[in-house]
């Protein structure tokens, strides 16, 4: 089976694998673990920030990130498509106690002008305290569609002027600064606080980072614990993303490059309405009748290949390491007969 649901479904090459077995390690909860350490300080370097926490998941490090930084009855301003709002299980009221207010913007991306109208009075007793701006860079929902750096240089300092802190949902933050050659220093430099996941394109089993100041991360250590998140020997994990972080980076370029081969066999199909143009390993496709996904999504399990309904006449393909040269081939001759 090609497996185009997520890059999610990626399986430990040789190399990472062994690099787990033969990984040192220690009891994280205690900060004794060799490679974790190693992990969180190669991770806070490549961004250049101060500090890092391993943790089990993305979810788990939004959620820890969101909750650092309001306070219960405040509100975090996201995009109506945000993982952060949409996918995380009423995370931030449930978690955190506060509200969402969420805005528009093309394709999961937050225009800077976006945010002036949902800035509530902070002397006005009748409005939550608008306390975070929260943006995803690339956008799951808007198809992988990249943040302009500028725009985000913009937002930055709105919520300098604002007094706000700045999160990223960076799950899948190196496609983005890999396809457009961004400095991952100066881009880490514009958030308070930055998740990016190893268990996506970057093809590790399990494991997210969050990244920000000295400060941050050591309340970050607390809410990770009392959310059920310390773990112990993780190092074996640690050292599987930490490869990931040495070897998978550059490589993301091919995903995309995959991607975009898929983007142009669909255009050529008379039952594809559209497709959005595809920037990084992500290509969704709109079907002229919205009604067939499902049969799509059979039609394509028939030829040997998962994918996934993506809502109102969608389909979803996503590339990732575990996708060669070849797959991609075969994946085009089946849509090309379809
Ligand atoms: C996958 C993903 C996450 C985190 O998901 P987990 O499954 O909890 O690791 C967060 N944000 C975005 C945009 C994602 O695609």
């Amino acid at each position: 089976m090609i497996d185009l649901r997520s890059d999610t479904v990626t399986k430990p090459s040789k190399g990472m694998l062994d690099a787990m077995m033969s990984a040192p390690v220690g009891d994280d909860v205690f900060g004794e673990d060799p490679t974790v350490n190693k992990l969180q300080d190669y991770a806070a370097e490549l961004f250049g920030k101060q500090a890092a926490i391993f943790c089990a998941s993305g979810t788990q490090t939004n959620q820890i990130a969101i909750n650092l930084h309001v306070q219960p009855g405040g509100e975090v301003i996201c995009h109506y498509e945000s993982h952060v709002f949409k996918y995380e299980g009423g995370g931030i009221a449930k978690n955190s106690g506060a509200s969402t207010r969420t805005v528009g913007g093309s394709r999961g991306r937050i225009h800077v002008a976006e945010l002036e109208p949902w800035m509530n009075p902070p002397n006005d007793v009748h409005y939550p305290l608008t306390q975070l701006v929260s943006i995803e860079d690339t956008s799951n929902r808007g198809g992988g569609a990249i943040y302009d750096f500028d725009e985000i240089k913009n937002i930055r300092t709105f919520c300098n002027s604002k007094g706000l802190p700045l999160h990223l949902d960076g799950a899948r933050v190196c496609n983005a600064l890999v396809e457009n050659n961004i400095d991952m220093q100066e881009y880490g430099s514009q958030f308070d606080s930055i998740s990016v996941c190893l268990s996506k394109g970057l093809g590790a089993p399990v494991g997210s980072l969050l990244l920000g100041d000295i400060d941050f991360i050591e309340r970050a250590r607390r809410v990770r614990k009392v959310f059920g998140g310390g773990m112990r020997q993780a190092g074996y994990i640690a050292a599987a993303g930490l490869y990931a972080l040495e070897h998978n980076i550059q490589r993301l370029k091919k995903d995309h490059d995959h991607a975009k081969r898929i983007e142009a066999q669909l255009h050529k199909m008379e039952w594809v309405e559209d497709v959005l143009p595809v920037e990084t390993n992500i290509v969704v496709c709109i079907l002229k009748d919205h009604g067939r996904v499902q049969e799509f999504v059979s039609k394509f399990e028939h030829n040997g290949i998962l994918i996934m309904p993506f809502g109102k006449g969608m389909l979803r393909m996503v590339t990732h390491l575990d996708i060669s040269e070849s797959d991609t081939n075969k994946l085009c001759e089946a849509i090309a007969t379809m």
